[in-house]
């Protein structure tokens, strides 16, 4: 007899994007192996949760069927690259979408061991199986790349490995401002690891983006920290050599320097809930998932009502960076049906939700994940209740605040970067931080440690009072925290934090 071994999978969407058939497959098999639901994440990926290690074969044979997978979803290799999931948003996000999804493909894992083991076809050893450029060890730790079209960063940019912030000009895609060394992931009690956000370093035309890229990777596989895992990310082998010495590494192997990065402007790294019409002439609803989880609950059957919109087998349906969805691709004609059943299921975007509500994300954390110190994506809603009340009495409701949780500091939702960001300590127990700016590009500092529910809401009462009394036109509250030195910037980086 052994243990009765459960798993997690993630499914790489290329972009984010699934086709109405995919996701119906998606959904029986989370009914049919996983625990019912389905998380969105915060790479554009799914997550399954509560696979019995009897059921893993059946369940990545059944996805690759579909032709989604679950290769290079976790290991010491690039992910999954993210990119706002609506090509048809403008041409430029036509050009942008593909390259993602090109470099994506390219930096998969050549090796064939993935379809041995899991989908039962022939060995190939020796020679066939050589990784060109991960080579026999792989890199020495995970990699993530993405892609942010201004003003939108609505994937968070800079907490990525590798970013490429898109210049246009004219409506045109005239290349990238190339950023390295981001990442959200920290230790308690180890002031060597740290969040750090990506610097920007150069531009680049596109037709250099794939050599680019796989420059980048080649020096962090063969410069990274292959001793001590907890140091092993991009940001560490950029803060160990310093940033020069990066990009002069980068120059000698390109044979020539980046040219200087352009302007760029980013003014949010939230959703833009509601319809949007795209290029193409068909209609884009984001729909607001709260943390990712789709599950059906009283009064509120979100999966049942996606499914029966999968069922209808019209347009596709889109993972956005925030955890949410897009149903994309409707023509005008049948953007009513996608209406009806919404309204059906109850499960509109809810006018009486506040910014907050919708613009808050959460990691699995408990019960899933078993490096979470405490709750997240099933406490943070209940918090947000009671924070919806400080906020109606103080006409806040509409004030887009970022607000994350996780439950454990490996960072998976990105709570360095919430204007209010929450870490979990113990069970019931957070770390709270503040003031991270609103576009993404400034993290977030320690507030207060250790607080309980009671404790949270008496730190964060008075500074709502006090915004909501003294915002400046426009003024975001990350900014606000920092105007008002309730925390001081004092570095790029979160080292130091932490006590
Ligand atoms: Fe688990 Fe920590 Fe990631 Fe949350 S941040 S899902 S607790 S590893």
């Amino acid at each position: 007899l052994e243990p009765l071994y459960q798993f997690m999978l993630r499914v790489r969407a290329a972009g984010g994007i699934t086709t109405p058939a995919q996701w119906l497959v998606l959904d029986e098999l989370a009914e049919k192996y996983g625990n019912g639901t389905m998380k969105l994440t915060t790479r554009q990926s799914f997550q399954f949760h509560g696979i019995m290690k009897r059921n893993l074969k059946a369940t990545i044979k059944a996805i690759n069927d579909t032709l989604m997978t679950t290769i290079a979803t976790c290991g010491d290799v690039n992910r999954n690259v993210m990119c706002n999931p609506n090509p048809y948003e403008s041409r430029v996000h036509g050009e942008v979408y593909a390259w993602a999804g090109r470099l994506s493909d390219y930096f998969q894992p050549k090796t064939k061991a993935y379809f041995e083991i899991w989908l039962d076809q022939e060995k190939v050893a020796g020679a066939a199986d050589i990784e060109p450029l991960y080579h026999a060890t792989y890199l020495p730790r995970k990699f993530k790349i993405a892609f942010a079209i201004p003003p939108h960063n609505d994937i968070d940019l800079f907490a990525n490995d590798l970013g490429f912030i898109v210049i246009e000009e004219k409506g045109k895609l005239k290349g990238f401002n190339v950023c390295v060394g981001g990442g959200m992931g920290m230790t308690f009690g180890d002031e060597q690891t740290y969040p750090r956000l990506a610097d920007v370093i150069g531009f680049i035309r596109p037709d250099e983006i794939v050599e680019v890229a796989e420059t980048i990777i080649g020096i962090q596989r063969d410069h990274g920290n292959r001793l001590n895992r907890k140091n092993a990310r991009l940001k560490y082998t950029i803060d160990a050599q310093g940033l020069p010495w990066f990009i002069a590494e980068l120059a000698r192997r390109r044979n020539k320097p980046l040219l200087p990065a352009l302007p760029y402007h980013f003014k949010t790294n939230g959703d833009q809930y509601g319809w949007l019409k795209g290029t193409n002439g068909k209609w884009f609803y984001t729909l607001f998932v709260e943390h990712g989880r789709v599950k059906d609950r009283e009064g509120y059957p979100l999966k049942k009502a996606i499914r029966a919109v999968a069922a209808l087998n019209k347009g596709d349906l889109r993972l956005t960076g925030n955890q949410n969805l897009i149903i994309g691709n409707i023509s005008p004609e049948d953007k009513g049906d996608i209406e009806k059943i919404l309204n059906d299921h109850d499960v509109f975007n809810n006018p009486q939700n506040t910014a907050l509500r919708l613009n808050s994300m959460a990691c699995v954390a408990l019960n899933t994940c078993g490096l979470a110190f405490a709750e997240s994506e099933r406490y943070l809603p209940s918090l947000i209740d009671k924070l919806d009340v400080i906020l109606r009495d103080n006409g806040l409701e509409k004030e887009a605040i970022n607000i994350r949780m996780t439950g454990c500091p490996n960072g998976c939702d990105r709570s360095s970067l919430g204007e209010i960001g929450f870490i979990g300590r113990a069970i019931g127990q957070y770390n709270l931080y503040l003031g991270a700016s609103h576009n993404g590009d400034r993290l977030n500092t320690l507030y207060k440690e250790m607080l309980s529910e009671a404790e949270i809401l008496q730190a964060l009462e008075p500074i709502l009072i006090s915004y909501a009394a003294e915002k400046l036109a426009g003024e975001h509250f990350g900014d606000y925290v920092h105007r008002k030195n309730i925390v001081q910037d004092k570095r790029k980086t979160g080292l130091k934090q932490l006590s």
